[in-house]
């Protein structure tokens, strides 16, 4: 598990321009490069890929990200591709009314060991969580923003 991640300010503004201007969450990938095993356990993003939001649910609290373009990130990354040399870093999405906190619905729906951004437009904030499989809970992380 990622205890930092390292993250370029345009990809942070990249998706703050898409998120801003949508009453739905969006949704996508970070990419870069991760030093999971390394003892200093960062991941470095420096890529933006958005995903379509395709939940019939109520897209204002809810993603669902669109499955082929999700393996279309993916199969560039090492996740899937192992010759890769870029890795998925973090999944990130929006909170259009809400907190940069999980919601249910993303602790119930989480499943990998990426790192998971939450953007709240409305007090313009950016969080970076981990994930526990085993207890079922995300950790907060620190993120910084370099240029
Ligand atoms: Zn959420």
């Amino acid at each position: 598990m990622f205890k930092e991640i390292i993250i370029k300010d345009y990809v942070i503004e990249e998706f703050k321009s898409y998120a801003d201007k949508n009453p739905i969450e969006v949704c996508g990938f970070v990419t870069g490069k991760c030093f999971a095993d390394s003892p200093v356990n960062v991941a470095y993003g420096n890529e933006l890929m958005m995903v379509d939001n395709i939940s019939t649910k109520a897209k204002e609290v809810d993603y669902v990200m669109q499955p082929q373009q999700m393996m279309n990130v993916m199969r560039e990354t090492s996740f899937i591709d192992k010759k890769s040399k870029v890795d998925l870093i973090a999944c990130i999405h929006s909170h259009p009314n809400g907190l940069p906190i999980p919601s249910s619905i993303d602790i119930n729906r989480a499943e990998y060991d990426w790192v998971y951004l939450i953007y709240a437009p409305k007090i313009d904030d950016v969080k970076a969580y981990t994930y526990d499989h085993q207890n079922k809970e995300f950790y907060e992380i620190t993120m910084h923003v370099q240029k």
